[in-house]
């Protein structure tokens, strides 16, 4: 919404309450002619929608008033034409019926805020609305169908078994690099998780290329612990896993 005022003839100034587009039918010679005027302001303190003579002269058109008519030509074009009564030219329109124009219940939808299409069909049959097309019944609005879209369940139980024995799967990630270095100045960390009893092991690390001597570290104490080998490492095949040593 623009705001800011315009000076009337009487030196006056009147507020603009809003700037925007009119779309409505001419009647040129008896026959119906779309047009669509734009940058056109709302002045609520106006009596008369007022059209500028210099505007249209400013956009190349030709303004002639002769015998109580006035002509808007483009060229050779009539484009539009106006009619005297009294001390104003009133443009020509086609009548309301015709140049009203048609909403479809989309737009009423969406002009309403997105409103439930139930209630929209009661305001057509309650007639609080009219010149709604409601032949694109039902509605389905993109919009509301995306915004009202869940994400399905993330399932609580895993989908594969847990291996049998510690250290048959472990998993490792690597996460980095981080924005906020360590104190010990690391900005990467590398995870061992074994499939069988959720133990987690957690190395920082200042280079991704530490992650195989932080995998001897784990192996090491892991199998230590258990007694066990660790017989499969799970891994995203980053990079970091796929040197020759690895
Ligand atoms: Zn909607």
């Amino acid at each position: 919404m623009q705001s800011g005022s315009v000076e009337m003839g009487t030196k006056a100034r009147a507020n603009v309450a809003g700037r925007g587009e009119v779309e409505f039918m001419l009647n040129v010679n008896g026959s119906p002619h779309p047009c669509k005027l734009s940058n056109v302001l709302h002045v609520p303190d106006f009596g008369y929608s007022l059209l500028s003579v210099c505007q249209m002269v400013s956009k190349g058109l030709q303004v002639s008033f002769e015998n109580e008519k006035c002509r808007v030509t483009a060229g050779p074009t009539v484009v539009a034409t106006a009619s005297q009564v009294g001390d104003l030219y009133i443009l020509d329109v086609m009548n309301e019926s015709f140049s009203a124009h048609v909403v479809t219940l989309q737009t009423l939808h969406e002009r309403m805020a997105h409103v439930n299409v139930q209630g929209i069909a009661s305001m057509i049959h309650n007639n609080v609305v009219s010149g709604i097309n409601s032949d694109n019944h039902p509605l389905i609005c993109p919009a509301c169908v995306f915004g009202k879209a869940t994400r399905s369940v993330i399932p609580k139980q895993r989908s594969s078994s847990r291996a049998k024995n510690c250290l048959d799967l472990v998993h490792s990630d690597v996460c980095g690099p981080l924005e906020v270095q360590s104190i010990g100045g690391s900005r990467y960390f590398i995870t061992f998780v074994d499939d069988h009893s959720n133990w987690v092991v957690v190395y920082t690390m200042r280079n991704k290329s530490e992650a195989f001597a932080k995998y001897k570290l784990y192996e090491k104490l892991a199998q230590t612990h258990t007694g066990r080998k660790v017989k499969v490492l799970r891994t995203d095949r980053g990079g970091e896993y796929l040197w020759t040593e690895f």
